[in-house]
């Protein structure tokens, strides 16, 4: 299945370019156009599905897969010091393109990259509500 408007169904199917990395039967890996680090990859199923919500679970075992060829790939071949993984799911946590993806962010040691939030410990009470409510009780 595919989406007439999907770019990353584009690139799937070679009707947009993109510099591809890896591929297996029902994954595709290419460059992120805007990296945030020298690397930057993104994995994608070749079926179209718009994000973490919806993708078949086979699919999202094969990206996990493809993710971690990537991670060792950006280890061995182009020195990185660490991975960071990034899915976004929703438009409110940043995603922009709705065919399922993984980032494969390599890192390296001095570089920038700083996380979304500011690490601190929280409410105790807050967790644990919010668990409950995760939890069904
Ligand atoms: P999201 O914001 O949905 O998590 O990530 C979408 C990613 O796709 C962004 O990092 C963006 O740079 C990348 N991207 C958007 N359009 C294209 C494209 O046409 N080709 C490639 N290779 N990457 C793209
Ligand atoms: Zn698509």
């Amino acid at each position: 299945m595919r989406d007439p408007d999907c770019i990353f169904c584009k690139i799937v199917a070679g009707e947009l370019p993109a510099t591809i990395v890896d591929e297996d039967e029902r994954t595709l890996s290419f460059m992120d156009i805007a990296p945030a680090t020298r690397g930057h990859a993104l994995v994608v199923p070749r079926e179209h599905t718009p994000d973490l919500l919806s993708i078949d679970a086979d699919d999202l075992a094969a990206v996990g897969v493809a993710t971690q060829r990537l991670a060792r790939l950006v280890k061995d071949r182009l020195g990185a010091d660490g991975v960071n993984l990034l899915n976004s799911c929703g438009a409110v946590a940043f995603q922009t393109v709705f065919h399922y993806h993984v980032h494969v962010i390599p890192r390296y040691e001095g570089e920038p990259v700083r996380l979304p939030w500011v690490p601190a410990p929280g409410d105790p009470g807050e967790i644990a509500a919010a668990a409950q409510e995760l939890a069904g009780k």
